[in-house]
């Protein structure tokens, strides 16, 4: 360091808080327009949620374990082009014929979903013969949905035969059910993913579960060797232009100047790192209790510190024998019960279902490597250890985690008898793991619940009262791959031209 830089500390034009996924879309973006970055992560591995981790040379993934609208000239593909990282990530399509499978051990009855509108309909009308007009409805509505929403369908907006309206944002996903079928078992079928959203069908808004959904019926892919190939590929673009993406640096506070602006953000060695405006990746509550309360309006700090956040979900890795257990082309969602919402409340009968995928080095391999599964989980039931230390919490906490690891094992034997024999390591993480690593409160899984009932209250733009302080990541708009990305994009459109950067995607 010169003197001069000891004298003058080096200021960047944005200080992005946080190098999860949304953190480093939105300092890619900034950089890829000539603006000078840093990501600040507090974390030794980028990421965030997605940032897995290995146990006997198996690659696990922590988060995102498969995306939607990945086929050349889609939507994700198209952002991912722009954002110069569609070529390097290593990915493989799930089965065209059946990427999520819904298996229901009480009539033992397994559905397929398919990729493509008209496969879907066709392999979901196969059982249900009878209600082909229904399937065929859901699927054009919400087609239309991904249609209406341009930065999902990257139409110009003057393209748009309908602009995403007040229709779908206070619709939930039951009252659109309702126009759709009566029919219990398909409704079933058609709402069983919803571990997706994290949903509650009265609560979730049904343009959320369209998105989602609608994305995955485009095309279905999951990465091969871990989705934190997303952050670290995002990272090199990052730096190769000469900004700055650090790991180990916990922010701990905002640096106020004069005026309302923030001037650097405090790290937890006590450096200040200055930029001219800070964007934060960190859940906006706990954004909101770094900024000293006479700093904000009081009315928007309490609403956004009283936000419910979706629930939970306690994970399992298993390491498995070499060639012992196939590579399955889908991923599974198992029900005990017919019960599909509100798996997360009932300890007695946990875990009433899962869904689970397998993890390999290389793609189309003939054998798994590994599995991974998830459960949703009340962080209730985990919260009395929250002030623990990730690496010694009390002997009763490893003892919880340890029963419902072995009542985890159990429900997964009973879809694949024989499974315990095949593992070589087994496992888990629970709330407080995604908590510890996060910083999201309670562990919540998606963040911030939408609610179709006031769905203008439980809606986050990027933009703060502060005005050189912005938030980026899956509380806004979306969460997901896809949601972030479409999020960091809104993000960086408080300080660039949006049509222009979609203008851009579009034509990558
Ligand atoms: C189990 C699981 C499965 C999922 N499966 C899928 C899937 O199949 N498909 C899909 O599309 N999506 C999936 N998702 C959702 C998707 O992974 C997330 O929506 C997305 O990765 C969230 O990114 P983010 O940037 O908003 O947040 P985060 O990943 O939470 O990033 C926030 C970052 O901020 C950092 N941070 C926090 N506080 C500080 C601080 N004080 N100083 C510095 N840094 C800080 C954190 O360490 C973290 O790196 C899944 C999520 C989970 C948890």
């Amino acid at each position: 360091m010169t003197e001069l830089e000891k004298e003058v500390p080096k200021k960047y034009d944005f200080a992005i808080i946080g190098g999860g996924l949304g953190g480093l879309i939105v300092a890619q973006i900034l950089s890829k327009e000539g603006k000078s970055v840093v990501v600040l992560e507090k974390n030794k591995h980028l990421g965030g949620v997605i940032q897995g981790f290995k146990r006997h040379g198996v690659t696990f993934d922590t988060g995102a374990h498969y995306i939607g609208g990945f086929e050349p000239g889609q939507n994700l593909y198209q952002y991912f082009k722009y954002l110069e990282i569609h070529d390097k990530l290593v990915l493989e399509s799930l089965s065209k014929d059946g990427f999520d499978r819904f298996h229901f051990a009480q009539s033992g009855k397994t559905y397929s979903y398919g990729q493509g509108y008209e496969n879907f309909v066709e392999i979901l009308s196969q059982d249900f013969p009878e209600h082909r007009a229904a399937i065929q409805k859901y699927v054009d509505e919400i087609r239309k949905v991904g249609e209406y929403y341009h930065l999902y369908s990257l139409k110009p907006v003057d393209q748009l035969e309908q602009r995403l309206n007040f229709d779908h944002i206070y619709k939930s996903v039951k009252a659109f059910m309702d126009e759709i079928t009566t029919d219990p078992e398909l409704r079933r079928v058609l709402l069983a993913s919803n571990l997706v959203y994290a949903g509650d069908e009265e609560v979730t808004p049904w343009y959320i579960h369209a998105l989602i959904l609608n994305s995955y019926i485009q095309s279905s892919h999951r990465f091969v060797g871990g989705a934190s190939q997303m952050a670290l590929q995002l990272a090199l673009r990052i730096r190769e232009r000469g900004n700055d993406v650090i790991t180990k640096a916990e922010v701990i506070g905002f640096n106020f100047g004069e005026g309302r602006n923030i001037q650097s953000v405090q790290l937890q060695d006590g450096t200040q790192v200055f930029a001219d405006n800070f964007i934060s990746n960190m859940h906006p509550s706990t954004t909101m209790k770094m900024i000293p309360p006479d700093r904000i309006r009081k009315t928007f700090r309490e609403r956004i510190l009283n936000m419910k956040n979706t629930y939970s979900i306690f994970s399992v890795y298993l390491v498995l024998k070499p060639d012992s257990f196939p590579n399955l082309d889908h991923n599974l969602y198992f029900f005990r019960e017919d019960k599909i919402w509100n798996l997360h409340q009932d300890i007695k009968q946990w875990p009433p279902a899962f869904m689970m995928l397998t993890q390999t080095a290389k793609p189309n391999e003939k054998y798994a490597s590994g599995i991974t599964s998830i459960c949703p989980m009340n962080y209730e039931w985990v919260k009395k250890w929250e002030s623990s230390n990730l690496k010694n919490r009390p002997q009763e906490y490893y003892e919880f985690k340890e029963e419902m690891l072995q009542r985890y094992l159990d429900v997964l034997e009973s879809y694949y008898p024989g499974l315990r024999d095949n593992i070589v390591h087994a496992e888990a993480n629970t709330p407080l793991t995604y908590y510890h690593y996060t910083h999201t409160p309670e562990g919540s899984l998606y963040g911030i619940i939408h609610d179709s009932n006031d769905p203008l209250r439980t809606h986050i733009a990027p933009a703060t009262k502060i005005p050189n302080l912005s938030l980026v990541g899956q509380n806004i708009d979306v969460h997901g791959v896809l949601g972030v990305t479409v999020g960091s994009f809104m993000a960086a459109g408080l300080h660039l031209n949006l049509e222009n950067l979609i203008d851009q995607v579009r034509n990558a």
